[in-house]
């Protein structure tokens, strides 16, 4: 991830959504920058406090819904209401089995980012993030349904 132009990212939305901006939130984009694949409040938690920036699972789980909001980290929802973060570093694609509860990453077909920045232009948005998270019936899973 760009740190330079998230950082650009992250105070144009404090710009615009007259959400506060501090040097806390600021810090916290970095931690969410490293971190690799899905992870859970608590592994960002442990990074967080790592680098001295949080000492309490409060404030990050206050901040987590800023970066949420501001498309940098999108919530991702498995099943028995647990819940995993991933941050939008570009396209992400996930499937998850409402069957087993696994969550697999995906790599997303090219036709997927024409549709999408077309959809962008037609509605004059600035592109941010997007993950796509498709529900169904892993392999496993299926087999069973057909029996
Ligand atoms: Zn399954």
């Amino acid at each position: 991830m760009n740190n330079e132009l998230q950082l650009t990212k992250l105070r144009r939305y404090f710009n615009t959504s007259g959400k506060r901006y501090s040097i806390e939130r600021e810090n916290m984009l970095e931690v969410i920058a490293g971190m690799k694949g899905e992870f859970t409040l608590v592994e960002l938690f442990k990074a967080a406090r790592a680098k001295g920036y949080v000492h309490a699972v409060s404030t990050l789980y206050r901040n987590l819904f800023v970066f949420i909001d501001a498309g940098f980290i999108t919530e991702l929802r498995l099943s028995g209401g647990r819940t995993k973060y991933v941050a939008n570093t570009g396209q992400n694609g996930f499937l998850l089995c409402v069957g087993c509860g696994k969550l697999s990453r995906i790599r997303l077909p090219k036709g997927f980012k024409a549709i999408q920045d077309e959809l962008y232009k037609k509605h004059e948005f600035i592109p941010l993030a997007y993950n796509y998270q498709l529900k169904g019936y892993c392999s496993k899973c299926r087999k069973k349904i057909a029996g």
